[in-house]
Order: structure tokens, then sequence, then C-alpha cells
């Protein structure tokens, strides 16, 4: 699995980092997503994938 993220399209609403903390953090400055793994293990793929769905701004992809 590979992650991509959308900063520019971002609004720093935290739910990726509620659905994955080991993936997603946020800048402490505005709260923009930081990827801390483009490649997460498997056994976070649903928590990922269920970021990528929560996500308001639909700023995660996932490639398989
Ligand atoms: S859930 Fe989406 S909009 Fe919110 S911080 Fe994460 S990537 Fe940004």
């Amino acid at each position: 699995m590979r992650v991509n993220i959308d900063e520019e399209a971002c609004v720093g609403a935290g739910q990726c980092v509620l659905a994955a903390a080991e993936v997603f953090d946020q800048r402490d400055e505005d709260g923009v997503v930081v990827l801390l793994q483009a490649e997460p293990p498997a056994e976070l793929g649903e928590a990922v994938r269920e970021a990528a769905v929560l996500c308001p701004a639909m700023a995660i992809h996932v490639e398989d």
C-alpha cells in the first residue's frame, strides 16, 4: 500500500489522525496533515482506508 496526501486540499480536520495515528500527524502551526509512513504495513491498511473515507477534503489517496 502506498499513501499520497494532498496538502493543498487538507483543511486540518484531523479525522485522519483519529483513524490512524501511526500514519498521520498534523503540523502544529496550521493543522495540515503530515504523512508519517508513505508505505504503511498491511496491518494498518484498514485504518488508512478508513482515514481516506473520513477525510472531508478527500486529501488522502491510497494505492495498492
Ligand atoms: S482528515 Fe483530511 S483534511 Fe483532515 S487533517 Fe487529515 S488529510 Fe487533512
